[in-house]
């Protein structure tokens, strides 16, 4: 079993302030809720297609209130 299995590493761009980090998502699903790192806003990420790395990052719907 392939540690890439189940983690996929990829580069996502917020769509807030544009900066472009990376994030580790869970292979096995379609959408992730991840933080942007710079401005902290809460974003959905989809993975766009099996074996890339780019993710689209769109705001996220419901923000979690933390
Ligand atoms: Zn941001």
């Amino acid at each position: 079993m392939r540690d890439t299995d189940q983690a996929l590493q990829g580069m996502y761009r917020c769509p807030v302030c544009g900066h472009r980090d990376s994030a580790v998502i869970d292979a096995r699903g379609t959408t992730h809720r991840i933080s942007c790192s710079y401005c902290d806003t809460q974003l959905d990420v989809t993975v766009r297609n099996p074996g890339t790395v780019l993710l689209s990052a769109q705001l996220a719907e419901n923000p979690m209130q933390s």
